[in-house]
């Protein structure tokens, strides 16, 4: 495949000419040439967002709006095993967790977006002498920066409230899983938007993404991806004074307390903590247990995840597929390695699999149980984004919280208990931005998605996203 950046409505190669290799992680074969541009197709794109968003686009109506991304979401629905094979080779996914996971949210979120725009008011605030309105004005240009995880799931939480509030988009998805995006730029032209409501271009994140950051025609920018390069999004983003929403890395702790229904909950924990190879910013990767059934967690996990059938993420009873990057793979063996040096123990995986020659060449690498961590070691308090969980006793609530609330992060937790008012307590007292009580990653497209310290500000979903990509303006009226 060949794929092009897609701007003013036109597909186009970098300007440079200069082209990256994408690659299927499950073979290690390339599978598309993709544009490498630079800061001038991020100019260019700038260019034609703001034309749309001065002209024709901005002048939709919010039904007009709204039924283009309806009219997305029914084009994505019809073409659902094409977008889910793509997603499967880009990323090493498997095909049956694309089809019925990315590819099915990707399509709610634009179908959601659409409704919430057309149901949405502003408010008024009265006074004895006067009275106030609000106007909500989209920011113009929005820069929206996605990672490899769940490439058209997370882009599409960001394209449909932003073209639904009427903004003009300029998109970068992760170079190394463009393959989603390009059929999404596809599926818009298909559709006749307007020329420039939303624009792709296709890159390396130092050079593209830093280039939308900086950029001073980008109003807005809303960035998923790991705290390090939030923090570079963030510094660039506030030296231009754009808005911007940073949505970072986690180190979720699952909290299973001694009432725990272990029977009916250790499948959702354990999937909790391998979906998508471990590679989901709310995977549970510290499992803090009470001491009591400490043993019992550990040999009900290792067993599930011996369980996993890994191998070709086409064949539809493969339930575990492979990381999406070498590179990647390269970096949680590197953690695997320090977890021994730090004394853990590995019960379970930690090597790479035997799969079918055809797939030597994959990223596999077993999903693995760690246990005998210090609950502060490097293991259990950076982000591994991989299929690594390490289990940790606990013999108190109070210690429980205080062991999930020790890292750096705080995006979500799980916590699992029959004792609702312990449920209560503890949800209320951990440091995250999302807590699930004996379920995991149940989403509600209204509610606040988003994470605390160094998880990222502010939040997406609902009438969040809808706060985002508008400027609220009041209107004061003497009577
Ligand atoms: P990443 O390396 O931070 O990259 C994210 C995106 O930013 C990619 O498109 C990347 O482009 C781009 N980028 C890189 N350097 C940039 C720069 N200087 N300026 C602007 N953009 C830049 O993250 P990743 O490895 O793709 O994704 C994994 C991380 O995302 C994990 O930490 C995970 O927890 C986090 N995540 C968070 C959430 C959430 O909702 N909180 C959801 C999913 C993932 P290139 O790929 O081309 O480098």
């Amino acid at each position: 495949m060949q794929l092009a950046n897609y701007i003013g409505g036109r597909f186009q190669p970098a300007l440079s000419g200069a082209t990256l290799d994408d690659i299927e992680p499950a073979t290690g074969e390339r599978v598309a040439v993709v544009p490498a541009s630079r800061a001038e197709d991020v100019d260019a794109a700038v260019r034609a967002a703001r034309d749309a968003a001065t002209g024709a686009w901005g002048a939709a109506s919010t039904a007009e709006r709204a039924d283009l991304c309806d009219a997305i979401a029914d084009a994505i629905a019809a073409d659902l095993d094409r977008f889910a094979d793509l997603e499967s080779r880009d990323t090493g996914k498997p095909l049956r967790v694309a089809k019925t996971v990315d590819i099915p949210r990707a399509i709610e979120n634009f179908r959601f977006f659409a409704g919430a725009v057309r149901h949405s008011a502003t408010e008024m605030h009265e006074m004895a002498d006067a009275i106030n309105y609000t106007l909500r004005r989209p920011l113009g240009v929005v820069g929206l920066i996605t990672p490899w995880n769940l490439p058209l799931y997370l882009l599409s939480w960001k394209v449909a409230p932003a073209l639904a509030t009427g903004n003009a988009v300029v998109a970068k998805p992760s170079e190394i899983t463009p393959l989603t995006a390009h059929a999404l730029a596809e599926t818009i032209d298909r559709l006749g938007a307007p020329k420039g409501a939303f624009n792709l271009v296709h890159g390396y994140g130092h050079e593209v993404g830093a280039a939308m950051t900086a950029h001073p025609g980008i109003d807005g920018i809303s960035f998923t991806g790991g705290t390090a390069t939030g923090k570079h999004v963030g510094a660039s983003a506030g030296a231009t004074f754009k808005k911007v929403s940073l949505e970072l890395g986690g180190k979720n702790a699952t909290l299973v307390f001694e009432d725990a229904d272990l029977d009916r909950v250790l499948p959702d924990i354990a999937r909790a903590s391998f979906l998508n190879q471990g590679q989901i910013c709310l995977c549970g990767s510290r499992i803090l247990v009470h001491r009591s059934i400490h043993d019992r967690v550990v040999e009900g996990l290792a067993a599930i995840a011996k369980g996993y059938r890994i191998g070709d993420p086409r064949d539809p009873d493969t339930t575990f597929g492979s990381l999406t990057s070498h590179a990647h793979r390269e970096k949680v063996e590197g953690y695997l390695a320090l977890a021994v040096q730090e004394g853990g123990t590995i019960v379970t995986g930690g090597r790479r699999p035997q799969v079918p020659p055809a797939l030597a060449n994959g990223a596999f690498l077993e999903p693995t149980v760690i246990t005998g961590l210090g609950i502060a070691c490097r293991t259990a308090t950076e982000e591994i984004f991989g299929p690594v969980a390490t289990v940790h006793p606990f013999d108190t609530d109070a210690e429980a919280v205080a062991m999930a609330n020790g890292v750096q992060y705080g995006l979500a937790a799980s916590v699992w208990t029959r004792d609702l008012a312990r449920a209560h307590r503890v949800a209320a007292a951990l440091e995250t931005g999302m807590v699930w009580v004996n379920c995991w990653l149940k989403r509600d497209l209204r509610v606040p998605f988003g994470g605390v310290k160094a998880s990222g500000v502010g939040r997406e979903g609902g009438k969040y996203s809808l706060g985002f990509y508008t400027n609220d303006k009041n209107v004061c009226i003497q009577l």
